[in-house]
């Protein structure tokens, strides 16, 4: 599709760019669990290294989370309406650390709330647990994506240093480095990523 559209293709990740994955998990334990948690907790992006009752248990709640995950929960404030413009001028295409265990979860709720705007959907998974793991700056080069937008600063640095440029997209304890490589751009928001690529 690329080929006949001509068109320079991004790649957008899921979580934290499109999908609020900590909101609706900290909604989810504080009615499941009756814990309290903040974002401001997730100095790293998982939910098993913070977790009062330890890594296994930590483990145990994300995969019911995710397992009960519905298809309604509303994107990012202001992916869809971003997208919807870049789509124009961009092939746009999801790039996803997400497991092939949720292949379909995650392609039914990025079809229900972004018709007709993704090309492809690839599904890397993470180093860590999928026997399927692939670096998302080869999947990149691959595509020949022109511009990765996701919100972990490893695949960012990694695409960037491949020379494909790279938006580091919002401002979470999660993704904080004492100095950015130059040339990588952080944005707040979706009003962010429109002033660079538009
Ligand atoms: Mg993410």
């Amino acid at each position: 599709m690329s080929k006949t559209e001509n068109k320079p293709i991004i790649a957008v990740d899921v979580d934290e760019v499109i999908f609020p994955f900590v909101d609706d998990l900290i909604e989810y334990v504080d009615r499941q669990h009756s814990v309290k948690l903040s974002r401001e907790e997730f100095v790293t992006y998982s939910l098993a290294d913070i977790w009062k009752g330890g890594p296994h248990e930590g483990a145990e709640v994300i995969k019911a989370y995710v397992d009960q995950q519905g298809i309604e929960v509303a994107p990012v404030k202001g992916a869809a309406e971003a997208l919807g413009q870049l789509c124009a001028k961009y092939e746009v295409v999801i790039i996803t650390a997400r497991d092939l265990d949720v292949q379909d979860k995650t392609k039914n709720w990025a079809y229900r709330h972004f018709p007709d705007i993704f090309k492809e959907i690839h599904l890397v998974g993470n180093q860590k647990d999928s026997v399927s793991y692939r670096e998302k700056a080869e999947v990149c080069k691959e595509l020949g994506v022109f511009c990765l937008i996701d919100d972990s600063l490893k695949p960012v640095v990694q695409t960037h240093a491949a020379g494909i440029k790279s938006i580091l997209f919002g401002n979470y304890p999660w993704n904080q480095m004492e100095e950015l490589p130059a040339g990588i751009d952080r944005v707040e928001d979706w009003k962010g990523v429109l002033k660079i690529l538009l």
